[in-house]
């Protein structure tokens, strides 16, 4: 089965943030192995591996394909916006989500990234002939087709809010009210997220 790696942990990252990032990096790579998400064997071996680093520098997440790097510090400020691409933010599986719960926002950041991972890993997605065309795009179908079963498998059951599509016409409305969420929260959300760097994106 595939090695989940702890690779490193940031300086101001606690070792019960580390863990819990460890944790639900484990999580989304034993439900990609299932059989029914037709992954390469090599996902199943010993010799896949993921390296994770963590870090507290409130700055954007990474996904690669050789792992994952997670900064906790959304997590640390306790944020209930799961924020997504503007590409498909507005997707009702996928996109952006509220919870009342900070480590469902950190377990959907670290699907979006094991995605990444699965994505761009060599022997992974890369040999699947259904992905072919689309496994280079960062944020394309091949990515969005691997987070997506991890949105549906892990982590949208535990959205216990409605969903609310995160987008800015929406800021003022009664929906983040309703849902207990700081406005001016989702605010700095927004000036914080504008993407994260991916492999695919710093290759082109
Ligand atoms: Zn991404």
């Amino acid at each position: 089965m595939t090695k989940v790696i702890s690779k490193r942990r940031g300086v101001n990252v606690t070792k019960a943030e580390h863990n819990l990032v460890m944790k639900l990096v484990k999580k989304a790579v034993r439900e990609l192995s299932k059989k029914k998400y037709e992954f390469p064997d090599f996902i199943r071996r010993d010799a896949c591996w993921l390296e994770v680093e963590t870090k507290n520098r409130g700055q954007r997440s990474y996904g690669g394909s050789l792992g994952i790097m997670i900064d906790v510090s959304r997590y640390r400020q306790k944020m209930k916006v799961l924020n997504e691409y503007s590409a498909f933010a507005k997707d009702p599986v996928i996109g952006s989500a509220i919870t009342d719960d900070p480590e469902v926002v950190l377990f959907g950041t670290v699907c979006h990234e094991v995605a990444h991972w699965a994505q761009l890993n060599s022997r992974l997605a890369r040999k699947m002939k259904r992905y072919k065309e689309t496994y280079r795009k960062a944020h394309g179908k091949c990515f969005q087709s691997i987070y997506r079963y991890l949105r549906v498998a892990l982590v949208n059951p535990l959205v216990k809010k409605s969903q609310v599509k995160v987008v800015e016409e929406t800021l003022s409305s009664k929906a983040f009210v309703e849902a207990g969420i700081d406005l001016q929260q989702v605010k700095d959300c927004f000036k914080k997220i504008n993407g994260e760097m991916t492999y695919a994106s710093s290759q082109k």
